[in-house]
């Protein structure tokens, strides 16, 4: 699909039910490969040019969405239109609607406070009931530098193995961990989502 260079990033200029099939289309496929969705905004803009981990991470991503309007609005000043705004926020519970009796979702969320992903996990199995939540953690701060906390978080998502995993660590701490462990998730698809868990636990 067509990709517009703004801030040195380059954005997939599709709307939300074309991401939507595209990460269907991924979970039905063989690939074996973890793809993830990263959505930059604005203040990524900075943290990107201070961060070149950032930046391969982004360029790994396989699918880099506009968050926030500012960005579309950026767009199309510089004359290289994106259609729409598609925020993580959105996104996580556009994919669990688009769940169904044939088409079953099972997802692990990563992320937010202790207690407030089970929480999630109650409120989405109550609302999308074709979305199963096959697992939440919280991890703990400064996880991410604990290499042997690192390897229980990837054993704990692939017993679960869930199709999905949605990431709420904040960025840019989200992107770098999914970009440093994708390869070793039995998962089809990422999304890194922010403060998505918290909305969803209400
Ligand atoms: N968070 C976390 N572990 C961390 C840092 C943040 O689980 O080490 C969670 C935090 O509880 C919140 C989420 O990350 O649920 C996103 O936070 P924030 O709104 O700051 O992220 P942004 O939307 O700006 O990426």
């Amino acid at each position: 699909s067509r990709r517009v260079k703004l801030f040195g990033v380059e954005i997939d200029a599709l709307r939300m039910p074309e991401v939507v099939s595209e990460i269907w289309r991924q979970i039905d496929s063989p690939d074996s490969t973890a793809q993830y969705v990263v959505t930059p905004n604005v203040d990524h803009a900075v943290l990107l040019q201070e961060d070149p981990g950032l930046q391969s991470a982004y360029a790994e991503a396989r699918w880099v969405l506009a968050d926030g309007w500012p960005v579309v609005w950026a767009s199309r000043f510089l004359r290289q239109p994106l259609p729409e705004r598609v925020a993580g926020s959105d996104l996580v519970p556009n994919l669990f609607a688009s769940a169904s009796e044939e088409k079953k979702l099972s997802v692990f969320l990563l992320g937010a406070a202790p207690g407030v992903a089970q929480r999630a996990a109650a409120q989405i199995e109550q609302r999308w009931p074709n979305v199963t939540v096959c697992g939440t953690y919280s991890p703990p701060l400064g996880f991410e530098h604990d290499e042997a906390e690192n390897e229980r978080i990837i054993e704990m998502i692939n017993a679960a193995a869930p199709q999905l995993l949605v990431i709420g660590l904040g960025a840019p701490k989200q992107e770098l961990w999914i970009a440093r462990h994708h390869s070793k998730l039995k998962i089809k698809a990422a999304v890194c989502a922010g403060a998505t868990i918290d909305f969803l636990a209400g």
